[in-house]
């Protein structure tokens, strides 16, 4: 069932989401050769609560593993989605997606953004900015009126006219008072099919995209999703609010985009 929102709710999904992009923009200060993955989910989870917020994620249940123990998803390189923080250090080269959920008064945040880790291939950037783009022009079908397949059909040609791989397996989703709602929210589809979109629709638009093919495997943890040919993969997320003629983008990058300034993809 798809719950529309109010405009008053749709200002407390804001806040949480801002929350989000703020945690987002706290770990980009940190991301360096050298830095942990578990240094990062320590920051961020003291970042959340000192603002009186909760990590969605964490004790998070799977149906494959045991529940999710980190307040971030952290996943490097070949690792698409669900990686969780460890004691490795990033290396120079290495690419790592974060994902962070909030649930703050009631409403939940959910976003995610692909960092570079020093000097990074610029093939590998190019994944990185496309999959971006994919998430942005996903986002400007998410308006009142079209339909769930407008926003994946969007995602898929831009990613596949590059030869990348769209995950199908995982996909974007409602959100609300729960961080999964319905609808499921492909980043594959075909123009005018699915849903229909409606303004006080919120839905997370969240593009996993790989360098190679699209096959994905489970690591034995329950959790970490990587590609089976072991090439990179990017991931970027907005929480948005459907809107009539335009969407309302509630999380932002704004935060993040300030802290790595020229060094933004
Ligand atoms: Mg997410
Ligand atoms: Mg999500």
């Amino acid at each position: 069932m798809i719950f529309l929102k109010t405009d008053d709710e749709i200002e407390l999904l804001r806040q949480s989401n801002l929350l989000v992009g703020k945690t987002l923009a706290e770990v980009a200060k940190l991301i360096k050769p050298g830095v942990t993955t578990k240094e990062l989910d320590r920051v961020a989870e003291e970042f959340i609560r000192d603002h009186g917020a909760i990590p969605t994620f964490k004790g998070y249940p799977s149906p494959y593993g045991g529940p999710f123990p980190g307040t971030l998803c952290t996943s490097v390189n070949d690792q698409v989605v669900h990686g969780i923080p460890n004691d490795v250090p990033l290396k120079d080269g290495d690419i790592v997606s974060v994902d962070c959920g909030t649930l703050m008064n009631g409403f939940c945040g959910d976003s995610a953004y692909t960092f570079c880790v020093g000097d990074v291939d610029p093939e590998i950037r190019q994944l990185l900015q496309v999959t971006k783009e994919a998430l942005y022009l996903g986002i400007e079908n998410a308006v009142h009126g079209k339909r769930l397949g407008d926003i994946g059909f969007a995602i898929q040609s831009h990613c596949e006219a590059k030869s990348y791989g769209v995950v199908r397996e995982f996909v974007g989703h409602g959100i609300g008072h729960e961080m999964h709602e319905d609808p499921q929210v492909p980043n594959y589809g075909k123009r005018g099919s699915g849903t229909m979109l409606k303004k006080g629709m919120c839905i997370a638009i969240e593009p996993m995209i790989t360098q190679g093919s699209r096959q994905i495997v489970m690591e034995r943890d329950g959790w970490t999703v990587r590609t089976k040919d072991r090439k990179f993969a990017a991931h970027f997320e907005h929480t948005v609010a459907v809107g009539i003629g335009k969407a309302d983008i509630l999380s932002s990058f704004e935060y993040i985009e300030q802290v790595l300034g020229d060094k933004s993809i």
